[in-house]
């Protein structure tokens, strides 16, 4: 992930208005799960959102910051995805594994994006045209030779709340079947990011939903990277999509959360760039920018908190059951 420099826009201070307005309403809050209900076993959760747990995200990223330093190409890399794509069927999602080769500075790596799709009745093998939202993290680290760089919340954070948020939504299959979970490979820059170093896995599935035609059957994506620090504050990209970042606040908003998001001052260059240039799918990076060990040897599991992870979650889900 990199900075862009440029000046904010229009729509970034229009949204910093909304912001600021919703901030004058709203207490900080985080959002609580409230008594259960009287579903009976079995039905669908009629508030899903409230079904997200924190911790069981935080488990998840446990266990991929436990299989080390997972750079693209690596062993322990492959050991992760093997993990995921496990995760992912067992709560009943199917798994495709999307290979490429990437040309690198370092040579060609090759690499693998996960994608999962959700049947639309049990048992059989879910289709690639009921999804409409691509919901998405990386599950690289970046490359480091001279520290052991574990990426808890770059890298780890998202995908280990995207294997929660999975597990959440096979509750609901309706639900389920109009998403498209997607686990990018190579969003780090093997040296420095440029053009053509970083977000390998993001430009190869973008590219592809837009030759095979797939891309027109989506209405917007929402890449989730480091959402685990402690200190939780999303930094919404000054070009955000202007419909989806208002959606996404009112969900915010709804589950008194909103004050852990703000609009950054620029551009960021993440996973959704691909999405927005390439697919051209109206997409949304909820990412926490302000996040001092990013990049450090000490960007570790101490230093994320399962609140932040049922936060985003919550808010996802929300936004999510309430437009599709
Ligand atoms: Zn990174």
């Amino acid at each position: 992930m990199l900075l862009f420099r440029n000046p904010p826009g229009v729509l970034a201070r229009v949204l910093v208005a909304i912001l600021a307005f919703a901030a004058c309403k709203r207490e900080k809050k985080s959002p609580s799960k409230p008594a259960p209900t009287t579903a009976v076993p079995q039905s669908i959760p009629l508030d899903i959102w409230t079904e997200f747990s924190g911790q069981r995200a935080l488990d998840h990223v446990r266990t991929q910051v436990e299989f080390g330093p997972r750079p693209a190409g690596s062993p322990e890399l492959a050991r992760a995805r093997e993990k995921i794509a496990a995760t992912l069927q067992a709560c009943g999602w199917n798994t495709d594994a999307q290979e490429f080769t990437a040309q690198t500075p370092n040579g060609p790596v090759q690499m693998v994006n996960i994608i999962g799709r959700f049947p639309l009745e049990r048992g059989n093998k879910a289709g690639a045209s009921t999804q409409k939202v691509i919901v998405a993290s990386h599950y690289d680290t970046k490359l480091f030779r001279t520290i052991a760089f574990v990426g808890a919340n770059d890298g780890a954070s998202s995908t280990g709340a995207l294997l929660e948020l999975a597990r959440v939504l096979a509750l609901d299959p309706g639900l389920a079947a109009k998403i498209e979970l997607v686990f990018f490979d190579g969003e780090e820059a093997l040296q420095q990011f440029t053009e053509t170093d970083g977000l390998y896995g993001s430009r190869y599935y973008a590219t592809q939903l837009r030759e095979t035609g797939r891309a027109a059957q989506f209405k917007c994506g929402i890449v989730w990277d480091m959402i685990g620090d402690k200190d939780l504050t999303i930094t919404l990209p000054q070009d955000s999509p202007r419909e989806l970042t208002i959606a996404m606040l009112a969900s915010a908003d709804k589950l008194q959360c909103k004050n852990a998001f703000r609009i950054f001052e620029r551009p960021m260059l993440d996973d959704h760039v691909p999405l927005n240039q390439i697919a051209r799918i109206p997409s949304l990076d909820v990412i926490d920018f302000e996040y001092p060990p990013w990049h450090t040897a000490d960007d570790t599991l101490d230093k994320l908190s399962a609140t932040s992870l049922q936060t985003i979650g919550s808010v996802t889900l929300h936004y999510l059951k309430q437009n599709f």
